[in-house]
């Protein structure tokens, strides 16, 4: 069975939080502290296991410069698959949001 988690930004008391619908019986609503996350330990290692795969490099342009690891889907934010994410460039990571975004 497929369970439903629709993420989406938010903030709370000025903290960018990803807010996320689980559908069950009833609507949970769950909040991860994404600034917090994004300096745990837990991130740091998926992270760099994503970086290694990718050769340390830009999955776009192949630069070795400025490498940040970005979601392709925020879907299992907290217990994220190596495949949930990709390592670009600031320059390319920009650029995704932008698309992403618009
Ligand atoms: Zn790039
Ligand atoms: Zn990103």
């Amino acid at each position: 069975m497929k369970r439903a988690t629709n993420w989406r930004r938010s903030r709370q008391n000025g903290k960018r939080m990803w807010r996320g619908n689980i559908r069950r019986r009833q609507t949970s609503v769950v909040y991860v502290d994404y600034d917090a996350y994004m300096h745990s330990r837990e991130w740091c290692e998926v992270r760099q296991k994503r970086l290694k795969k990718d050769g340390y490099r830009c999955a776009l342009c192949g630069t070795t410069e400025h490498l940040e690891v970005h979601h392709l889907t925020y879907e299992r934010l907290g217990r994220e698959r190596i495949d949930d994410l990709i390592t670009l460039c600031k320059t390319c990571h920009k650029q995704a949001h932008e698309l992403k975004d618009r």
